[in-house]
């Protein structure tokens, strides 16, 4: 089964922690949603698996496009790919975005889960991030979202801010807990160089938080998540019972995924390739960047992803997948790193979700090497 993924790489205001693939010139949005139309018809053999299992518009921000343009690319799909054990259909959606007339129209498509970017409720943090919503809105658009009959919604929360602590992430969860979601997306701050915070950290007016404050926040968000009732599968991710994220999880478990749109990810098996012509120049010129994943990288990536949920790595998948000597071989290491939480039992090798922020260098120990 695989994955379809429509990166709409538009925002009308920059976010002081991003650096994902976008442009704040709309202008140019109308010819890069018709090439992208065209590079869903022409370079969709890029992957084997037609049975297509999930769709998500990401960004960006795909809900400057009018519902009615997000349900063209899922027509189209259909007319491409084998749609009949398509069950996920989510969006990312920007709270000030959101009024009666838009959740309206897209009750009308085939949209069944929602993704809101809230970052947190309290003003003075989204200002800070150069968020363009207020508390007040995210929490108008989820409940918006909620009493027009979206039973799938999942919100993007970030922690990890210097100034912000427990108060906060307590008082954030609470609220979202309270209207009532199915999912959630826990996000560390990191800050990249070439964002706005990047640029205050190298001028000193901002910093990162200490490596001990970052597992506090971190344990604090699986706290209360986990009393809660959900489950922490993923590093980032928690979920109520039935609602983990298809698509994402198609990601961490190796399936075939097209990505339709400048700096989307594809991926086939053994080649990675994206296209990261500049927004403004992709509807004239589409060249892409391939990866070519040998044995090793293929290898490296299963032990991190795999490490990375909660299920950790079946020992019999790793032998069927990789060879039966390297799963004895993984087992004898990942035995030897037991003491900095790794988990060895019932055929299985595992991080408890609680020990999962702190665990990539730990589960590095575990990659091979060229
Ligand atoms: S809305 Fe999303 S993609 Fe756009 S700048 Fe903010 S975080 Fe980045």
């Amino acid at each position: 089964m695989s994955g379809l993924y429509i990166h709409i790489p538009f925002c009308k205001r920059i976010c002081a922690y991003c650096d994902f693939f976008k442009s704040a010139d709309l202008r140019s949005m109308p010819a890069a949603i018709e090439a992208m139309h065209r590079e869903m018809d022409e370079e969709n053999r890029f992957i084997g698996d037609r049975r297509l299992q999930s769709i998500y518009f990401g960004g960006g921000t795909p809900s400057l496009l009018h519902p009615d343009e997000l349900q063209r690319f899922i027509d189209q799909a259909a007319e491409i790919f084998d749609t009949s054990q398509l069950r996920e259909i989510t969006v990312e959606v920007n709270p000030d975005d959101i009024d009666e007339k838009y959740v309206s129209a897209l009750r009308n498509t085939s949209i069944n889960r929602i993704s809101m970017g809230i970052q947190s409720f309290d003003d003075r943090a989204l200002r800070l991030m150069n968020r363009r919503h207020t508390g007040a809105q995210a929490d108008r658009a989820l409940r918006l979202m909620r009493d027009a009959g979206f039973g799938n919604i999942t919100a993007d929360l970030i922690f990890g801010i210097d100034g912000f602590g427990d108060e906060r992430i307590e008082s954030d969860i609470d609220r979202l807990l309270g209207i009532g979601i199915q999912h959630l997306s826990a996000y560390h701050l990191t800050i990249e160089p070439g964002t706005r915070f990047g640029r205050m950290a190298a001028r000193g007016e901002f910093r990162a938080i200490d490596e001990e404050q970052s597992e506090h926040e971190f344990r604090l968000v699986h706290r209360m998540m986990t009393e809660a009732g959900f489950e922490h599968y993923e590093v980032s991710n928690y979920a109520r019972e039935g609602y983990r994220s298809l698509h994402n999880s198609s990601y961490w478990t190796g399936a075939e995924y097209l990505g339709i749109g400048p700096g989307a990810h594809s991926y086939n098996g053994t080649v990675r390739r994206w296209c990261e012509q500049k927004v403004d120049q992709y509807a004239t010129a589409r060249s892409y960047t391939e990866e070519h994943l040998d044995d090793i990288d293929r290898y490296n990536e299963f032990v991190m992803t795999s490490l990375r949920r909660i299920e950790g790595i079946d020992l019999d998948t790793l032998s069927e997948r990789f060879g039966p000597e390297r799963a004895e071989r993984f087992t004898a290491q990942a035995k030897g790193l037991e003491g900095y939480g790794v988990v060895v039992e019932n055929g299985r090798v595992r991080i408890p979700p609680e020990r999962m922020l702190v665990s990539d260098a730990v589960i590095e120990e575990l990659f091979e090497t060229k």
